[in-house]
């Protein structure tokens, strides 16, 4: 195993939905692991230019397979809570990563191992977003069935503008990463870390001081700006569908910026440039993550992540 050399350094790399479900047709098991595996070349690239790397990702569409199968196999098998869908999501996703990284060292000759970190996150019991759920989750419910689950399992649900109605959750802020030595352990010894999958399993202290999952949702985005912060990790990637970002997105005068500093982006945030639930998310965790002793930050795509590092494309965040 690599130990870590002086010239190496942290980065954490937020990879989107897209690096593991491409289409709705290319969304079965095998498909999300050709998937990883394309944006793993890429994430090996920077490893062999010398980053040491903590790989996060996504989950809403996993989560969303095992609520569906757990909605259909109701009448014989048992319910698995949103925490719980969380754990399984972290430790298969985690493995078609970790598969996928182990391959593409073989392939180049890169003496490393992949490791996944089935992280929880903790978050504030008293965090407004539970008093006011909002993210939907799993699948569309007709309005009895809806009645049914808000009176016998106390689900919040909400009717989704004509489509149906939907189960609803809390989406807190994280305010911890339990594992957070483990992981830097790990990443000092050189192994290449995947962590806070899907923003990480969201747990609240009880009156014990113990830990318990709740029925929520963390921003990955969120969650890995946070990880960054916590292991100081001299760079925070955010590889999404797109190759930069743009002021008036998908409009006449779209603009693709190369370059914002922190204070460019919180005003282009608080004029709308970037839609809520997508990019929004995005230039928030870079604000946190610059303002926690962050120095760079970088969104593109996964194909163009080596040449956005050399400064030929992307959109880069910095504090000036
Ligand atoms: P991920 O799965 O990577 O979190 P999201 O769909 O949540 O992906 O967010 C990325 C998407 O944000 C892009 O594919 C793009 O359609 C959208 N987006 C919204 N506003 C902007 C913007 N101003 N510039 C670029 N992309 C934007
Ligand atoms: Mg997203």
């Amino acid at each position: 195993m690599e130990g870590k050399t002086p010239t190496r350094r942290v980065a954490v790399v937020a990879v989107g939905g897209n690096s593991l479900i491409t289409d709705a047709k290319h969304q079965s098991v095998p498909d999300q692991i050709r998937a990883a595996r394309k944006t793993c070349v890429h994430i090996v690239g920077m490893i062999q230019n010398g980053w040491d790397v903590v790989v996060t990702h996504g989950n809403g569409p996993q989560v969303g397979f095992i609520l569906r199968r757990s909605e259909l196999s109701r009448h014989e098998l048992h319910d698995v809570p949103l925490d719980s869908c969380g754990a399984d999501t972290q430790g298969a996703i985690g493995y078609d990563i970790q598969q996928s990284l182990h391959n593409e060292f073989r392939l180049r000759g890169v003496d490393k191992q992949a490791v996944t970190v089935v992280t929880q996150v903790l978050v504030d019991k008293d965090d407004p977003s539970f008093r006011k759920p909002s993210k939907p989750i799993g699948s569309f419910m007709d309005e009895q069935t809806a009645i049914e689950r808000r009176e016998k399992e106390r689900w919040d649900v909400v009717e989704d503008a004509g489509r149906g109605w939907r189960r609803v959750v809390a989406s807190p802020l994280p305010k911890e990463i339990i594992e957070h030595k483990a992981i830097k352990t790990l990443v000092d010894q050189g192994f290449v870390v995947i962590a806070v999958g899907g923003g990480g399993i969201p747990v609240v202290e009880n009156d014990r001081h113990e830990l318990v999952g709740t029925a929520a949702v963390i921003d990955k985005d969120y969650a890995s700006a946070l990880l960054a912060n916590t292991i100081g990790a001299d760079l925070f990637v955010i590889s999404t569908a797109v190759e930069k970002v743009a002021l008036n997105y998908n409009k006449p005068n779209q603009r693709w910026l190369d370059h914002l500093t922190i204070e460019e982006a919180r005003r282009y945030l608080a004029e709308g440039h970037f839609a809520k639930g997508s990019m929004a998310p995005k230039i928030q965790a870079i604000i946190w993550y610059l303002e926690g002793g962050g120095r760079e930050a970088l969104i593109t795509n996964p194909e163009n992540v080596e040449r956005a590092l050399q400064g030929k494309t992307g959109t880069r965040v910095t504090r000036e």
